[in-house]
């Protein structure tokens, strides 16, 4: 990814669950969709006072548009800069369509998948010492989510082909949690959760 860089971890995080981690500002994160079609619900948090964290209207209103792509930013509560897209082989990705739950998924299919991204959410934050209440609408990497011009709206099959990746740059201290959609109902995950990899880069001084 970068030829001045330490690589800080490298990640396969199995289909359907979670991953977190403290980024510092200027580090690198490549998330990659190793199979295609395999949806990534995003959340990051200001690493030293998590009451700034991502904000989906700010997102939306600051770029004038809906969708996420190379030199989008995700923009904060307080509207700031938490993180920036440096690089992205797919874009259109999602902001407004949010996370899958059990209880959502027993009311709109009848069913539930093993797992869910709100649990997914809230096991991962429960480790940094944050809880159910913390789980805000979030980005959905390589989720499609095409909106009509009447407003209808609805998750389609993903753009996103195997190998296909986003890179995004810390532009401060943040708290990185996501989930790898366990989503098997619907096109979110094609039908079906698949890995990917997640590697996390530092700048060295002379290039940051
Ligand atoms: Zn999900």
């Amino acid at each position: 990814m970068m030829a001045d860089a330490t690589l800080l971890e490298d990640t396969t995080v199995p289909a359907g669950h979670p991953w977190s981690r403290r980024l510092e500002e200027g580090d690198r994160l490549r998330l990659v969709d190793l199979e295609g079609q395999q949806a990534i619900d995003f959340l990051c948090y200001n690493a030293d006072d998590p009451e700034e964290r991502y904000h989906a209207p700010n997102t939306m209103k600051l770029q004038r548009q809906i969708y996420l792509g190379k030199g989008s930013s995700l923009w904060s509560v307080r509207a700031r800069r938490m993180m920036t897209i440096i690089d992205d082989t797919c874009g259109g990705h999602d902001t407004i369509f949010g996370c899958c739950s059990f209880a959502l998924d027993e009311v709109r299919y009848g069913q539930t998948n093993p797992r869910c991204c709100q649990q997914n959410f809230e096991e991962e934050l429960a480790r940094h010492g944050l809880g159910p209440r913390d789980v805000v609408p979030n980005v959905n990497f390589f989720m499609r989510v095409p909106v009509a011009e009447d407003g209808q709206v609805a998750i389609v099959d993903g753009l996103s082909k195997p190998g296909d990746h986003v890179d995004l740059r810390a532009d401060m201290d943040v708290l990185v949690v996501l989930s790898n959609c366990p989503e098997a109902l619907n096109p979110a995950t094609g039908l079906r959760p698949t890995p990917i990899q997640v590697t996390v880069y530092r700048p060295t001084e002379s290039s940051r």
